[in-house]
């Protein structure tokens, strides 16, 4: 049943609808909500606690007018004696004037420190003289919405679709295996559900949101696995055609292997070998290597491309920056050449001409290795024998993204990927998010490496880092000085990169700096980072764009200016781009006090340890895995009532749940169906 078929659904609303991925009366009985408000009961002003959210009344006992960066409404409201701050930055002239003193107003609000106190930034208010307005009287439901879709629209609609279940018009169907509701003795489906919607009188709050009561159970089980079948169907989908086994030749391999400068570390070797091994056969391989900063990835690459190139087909290398894929192609083209390997480069921002030269290469099947940005799987490229695609830092791109590069391959015929990210991804986290993928870990660094000296530093000692910058430039070191972002902002605060540049060629003699931000073009973007890996630009300012695959070993001292505002693995990341060569290396992490009490637990754990697998995992705890992930891939997880975090000890039962659906192809549609739904981009693969 249509959601255009419920009282009042216009093609507005339809569209509003599908957005969220609604299409059909049921798909509103799952879509849950994200979270629940009390407004059934007044709290106390004396009782209020920082960062909740909560309804209070009082008397509004004066109103003016507030001068700071920006002009805002305060408000003043008093009830038994204690008194409470409203503040509104945004705010009508008649809006102001309604707060006459001597008024009564409700508010429904988060409770903030403010400069005076606690205070509620923007409540949602009334005003009323004599009858106080009635309280809920249930837990309030938060559902997901969307742009010109209110909340109370979004409930309205939800009592809709529960109507046409109660009167018969749509049924739910039971899709899980009876033993397992037998085993977890689980409520119906429809109970579940209601349960959810609209929780019992009297629920508590913090125990509805927390606990995973046998109804909430049962819909965090269907969900993960929905979930795992969905990553299942997609490594099919990727396996469904053979690809090209690759023989071992003794050929351009062995050249490669020969030319390094340096000997495999036993990691590099055992991880290469599964890599082979997969290579070998003619199912795609869909592998994913993880390796922490600096472990050596890129080789393994080359060696996997120096196989397909063997057996007379093409590769592909993808990187999320052009950047990133500038560093590629040095480092593919330096080993590559030698062994008359033709590399071609292909990125968004190329020149027309350029770019039609290149396609012309690629079509022809004259380019072996194909190094680009998203440019790669664009429609106007087509290749003569795709056989490899390598894809630098997955965590940047979907699913859907991987596959719409495999489909280049030539028709009828499998592809081999290969994907390495630097981002430790923690056990559970990675079953998850890419269980559709086979794993490798390079567990080890090249010898050599010293661990990376790293102090947290107060901004006000910006002198003394300015001092030793100096020095270090003077005994021919290089140093990167990163900013979060590119623009000075008032409200984060953060130091603008060109502002920052500016400064620091002013307070540095005879240092050359050099400035690179998202904002040049690709060319002058090489043009500074060449400058750096020659060593002609000593002290380079630039923002999170060096985060992955820069490498220039001479770079011993790094200078993270606001490090509380940037992840962790970020700034692990970033870190990683110090500490290559022979020098003891340092980072000094700057930020701007104060630092909250996580602000400083999160900074020391990068501190304490130069485990990108450890810090991870730590983050991990801190700040749950849509943040650990990054938006686009938590958006792609977008789990609704499950939690990767609490719910990880069920991901191993649910890995054998799903298998046993393989004999039921109908029932794991219609389960991804109900939960993952038609418009994900896993759906569309
Ligand atoms: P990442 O895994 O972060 O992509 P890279 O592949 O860029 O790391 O390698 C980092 C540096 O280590 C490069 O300069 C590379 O040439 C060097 N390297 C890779 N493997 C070894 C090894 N086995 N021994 C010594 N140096 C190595
Ligand atoms: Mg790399």
């Amino acid at each position: 049943m249509k959601v255009t078929q419920l009282n009042g659904v216009g093609p507005a609303l339809t569209s509003k609808l599908e957005k969220l991925g609604l299409y059909t009366v049921q798909d509103l009985l799952f879509h849950l909500p994200s979270r629940y408000q009390d407004r059934t009961r007044l709290v106390p002003l004396h009782a209020l606690r920082p960062k909740s959210a909560c309804l209070i009344e009082g008397q509004i006992t004066s109103c003016s007018l507030q001068r700071g960066r920006r002009v805002s409404l305060h408000v003043s409201i008093s009830n038994n004696g204690v008194t409470l701050g409203l503040r509104f930055m945004h705010f009508h002239a008649n809006q102001a004037k309604s707060f006459s003193t001597g008024r009564n107003i409700r508010c429904f609000g988060e409770i903030r420190p403010g400069p005076q106190g606690l205070e509620m930034v923007h409540p949602e208010y009334v005003l009323f003289d004599d009858e106080p307005p009635a309280l809920a009287d249930r837990l309030t439901p938060i559902y997901p919405t969307t742009e010109g879709l209110s909340l109370t629209r979004m409930g309205q609609l939800i009592s809709l679709a529960w109507q046409q279940l109660e009167q018969g018009s749509i049924t739910l169907k039971e899709l899980l295996p009876r033993q397992l509701i037998t085993q977890y003795q689980l409520p119906s489906l429809e109970q579940s559900l209601k349960q959810l919607h609209y929780p019992s009188l009297n629920q508590d709050l913090n125990q509805l949101q927390t606990q995973v009561t046998p109804a909430k159970l049962r819909l965090v089980l269907e969900e993960l696995i929905a979930h795992q079948l969905t990553l299942s169907r997609a490594k099919q989908q990727s396996q469904q055609l053979a690809a090209l086994a690759f023989l071992v030749k003794q050929g351009l391999e062995q050249a490669l292997i020969k030319n390094l400068p340096f000997q495999l570390t036993n990691a590099q070797q055992r991880v290469w070998q599964e890599i082979s091994d997969d290579l070998g056969t003619p199912m795609p391989m869909v592998r994913m290597v993880q390796g922490d900063v600096g472990s050596g990835k890129t080789v393994l690459a080359a060696l996997a491309a120096c196989r397909a190139i063997d057996n007379g087909c093409q590769v592909a290398v993808l990187a999320p920056t052009e950047i990133l894929a500038e560093q590629h192609l040095h480092s593919f083209s330096q080993w590559f050449e030698p062994l008359d390997i033709h590399v071609v480069w292909l990125t968004g921002k190329q020149k027309a001409q350029k770019k039609r030269q290149s396609l012309a290469t690629i079509a022809s099947g004259e380019g072996q290795v194909i190094v680009g940005t998203h440019a790669l799987f664009q429609e106007a490229v087509h290749y003569q024998h795709l056989g490899l695609v390598i894809i630098d830092e997955q965590h940047r791109f979907g699913v859907a993204q991987r596959h719409s590069l495999v489909k280049k391959a030539p028709p009828g015929s499998g592809l081999h990927q290969l994907v390495m990210t630097a981002t430790p991804i923690p056990r559970t986290l990675a079953m998850s998010a890419y269980g559709d993928l086979d794993h490798s870990v390079i567990d080890e660094l090249p010898p050599g490496r010293k661990p990376i000296n790293s102090v947290l530093l107060n901004n006000i000692r910006r002198a003394d880092v300015i001092e030793r910058i100096h020095q270090a430039c003077n005994s021919g070191q290089q140093v990167y000085w990163i900013c979060p972002l590119i623009e000075a902002s008032e409200v984060l605060q953060c130091e603008a990169a060109q502002d920052t540049a500016a400064l620091l060629i002013q307070q540095l003699d005879n240092i050359n700096v050099g400035l690179v931000h998202g904002r040049l073009s690709g060319a002058e973007k090489a043009e500074v980072m060449a400058g750096f890996k020659a060593g002609k630009i000593q002290l380079l300012v630039a923002t999170t764009v060096v985060e992955v695959g820069v490498d220039v070993p001479n770079a011993n001292l790094m200078v993270i200016d606001n490090a509380e505002r940037l992840g962790l693995a970020q700034l692990h990341q970033l870190r990683g781009r110090v500490g290559r060569g022979q020098a003891q290396s340092h980072c000094l992490f700057m930020y701007q006090a104060p630092l909250s009490a996580m602000g400083r637990e999160r900074l020391d754990i990068l501190r304490q340890s130069n485990d990108g697998f450890v810090i991870a995992e730590k983050d991990l705890q801190l700040r749950g895995p849509g943040e650990v992930l990054g938006t686009r891939q938590a958006g792609t997880i977008g789990l609704r009532v499950a939690d990767l975090m609490r719910d990880a000890h069920l991901l191993p039962a649910v890995k054998v749940i799903a298998e046993g659906y393989t004999p039921y192809p109908e029932k794991t549609a219609q389960l991804i169906l109900r939960w993952i739904g038609n418009n994900q981009a896993f759906a569309k693969i």
